[in-house]
């Protein structure tokens, strides 16, 4: 059983976060930047599953993903 800490409660922190649609669950949702700032990563609400989306140089400029 993995907990993700609730650490990323930052206010005034921006882009901190993308939407990102499971497919798996047919659900949406917000995935966080982690700590080193090369990706985004969370997971799905409903069934755990695991995603992440790499950060290229300069940032990506999507604001939209989908986990399948
Ligand atoms: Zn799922």
């Amino acid at each position: 059983m993995e907990k993700h800490p609730e650490e990323s409660k930052n206010p005034g922190e921006n882009k901190s976060f993308l939407g990102i649609y499971f497919a798996c669950c047919n659900v949406y949702c917000r995935i966080y930047k982690n700590r080193e700032g090369t990706a985004y990563v969370g997971n799905c609400p409903r069934c755990g599953k695991r995603t992440r989306i790499p950060i290229g140089r300069g940032g990506t400029s999507e604001r939209f993903f989908i986990a399948e």
